[in-house]
């Protein structure tokens, strides 16, 4: 049988949750007085919408085969993502054979690397990266998951991110992650609120749950460390999450060494690409890296990813990023657990992470998930979600 090629691929952009799970609507505790690198300006500490963290809002890429199967993807990135693809990277893509990922991820790569290498483009690059998988399974009539090497485990388990470890607990999650609220601008009351938040949290959760507390590149070396250490002591916390800019490879150095023993480090959700994350990894920053599979370069790019960090002796647990991740993290032996980010506004029940735009994402009951063995990443665009292809070529 000959293999099939990519006759087309299309980029659309859609509003309201989704691919950017950032752009919701109306009171959700991910847009609660979160604690970012904007909250030293006083106008944009109350809420991250102020600061436009959702202007790109969520990007669909379907491909096309000569067959007539399609397969898509989402991601964050909007129409500039949507334009990116149907300007820049559709002539690596169109006319390419469907096993043929490896080549158009490179092609994809360096053709932009001039404008490139981190952020947007390699948001882009992702969203078109996840399609490419989910038209190969569907064309296989295999779920990725098979297509990485099959998985290591019978069911994937998860720690909940969001407002309420308590009640992650009661539905069975292995831990519970906070935002934290109040950054180093707030000075020593705002550290008192954090530390006291936390341990509230504690003393309803027990002393065994793990209890985890996301920075959102928000700190100082200084702050961080010091608020580490005493929310070791005082709440036993587990990890502290991406406590510094992206940027300061140099300062996650230098905080992991300051961190108690026993505690851990952990970043990467904005780091992108096998150099990227090589930075973390030979500069010893971190115990567990985080890429996001839609932002970090794909499955492709997370591969390689994945396999330097197993060589440093590092975890990969990727952020949130739904069935793209748990078709990985199932298949690999150093991502022991996943994330669940709960996009549930207050959250106290378990929705699909990226609702409402897929159909028939799967969720975790108890805290674990059995991937179902549907061929590519096993999900649908639901047809109630309006696509808008802002670019043609
Ligand atoms: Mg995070």
């Amino acid at each position: 049988m000959a293999t099939p090629t990519i006759r087309q691929i299309r980029a659309y952009t859609v509003r309201g949750g989704g691919g950017d799970y950032h752009d919701q609507s109306g009171a959700h505790w991910i847009d609660d007085h979160v604690s970012t690198p904007m909250a030293k300006y006083p106008n944009y500490r109350a809420s991250r919408r102020s600061f436009g963290i959702n202007v790109l809002g969520s990007l669909v890429v379907e491909v096309e085969a000569s067959d007539g199967t399609v397969g898509f993807a989402v991601t964050t990135g909007g129409e500039p993502a949507a334009w990116i693809v149907e300007n820049h990277l559709a002539r690596f893509i169109e006319g390419a054979k469907v096993t043929d990922i490896e080549l158009m991820w490179d092609q994809m790569y360096n053709a932009t690397l001039y404008y490139g290498r981190k952020g947007l483009v390699i948001n882009t690059i992702s969203g078109v990266d996840l399609a490419l998988w989910d038209l190969l399974g569907k064309v296989r009539q295999e779920p990725v998951f098979h297509l990485l090497g099959g998985a290591v485990r019978d069911e994937l388990q998860f720690y909940a991110t969001g407002a309420r470890p308590d009640l992650a607990k009661e539905m069975g999650f292995i831990g519970g992650k906070m935002a934290l609220h109040h950054g180093p601008a707030e000075g020593e009351e705002g550290l008192r609120k954090n530390l006291e938040i936390l341990t509230d949290m504690r003393a309803k959760v027990g002393p065994d749950f793990w209890l985890m507390q996301d920075c959102w590149m928000s700190l100082d070396v200084n702050y961080a460390t010091k608020f580490a250490t005493r929310a070791w002591h005082e709440a036993g916390l587990k990890w502290i999450e991406e406590a510094l800019s992206p940027d300061d490879y140099w300062g996650y150095s230098e905080l992991r060494r300051n961190l108690p023993r026993g505690m851990l480090c952990t970043t990467g959700e904005h780091e992108a690409t096998r150099w990227g994350f090589r930075l973390l990894l030979d500069m010893n920053c971190c115990d567990i890296i985080q890429p996001d599979v839609g932002w970090c370069g794909g499955v492709t790019e997370l591969i390689k990813i994945s396999a330097l960090a197993d060589a440093h002796g590092v975890l990969v647990v990727p952020h949130g990023s739904s069935v793209y991740s748990y078709h990985f993290v199932i298949t690999r032996h150093n991502s022991p657990f996943a994330e669940f980010l709960m996009m549930h506004p207050v959250p106290d029940q378990v929705v699909p992470m990226f609702t409402p735009l897929l159909l028939e994402e799967p969720v975790p009951t108890k805290g674990r998930l059995k991937l179902p063995e549907t061929p590519g990443f096993g999900v649908r665009l639901n047809p109630e979600c309006k696509l808008h292809r802002p670019y043609t070529h």
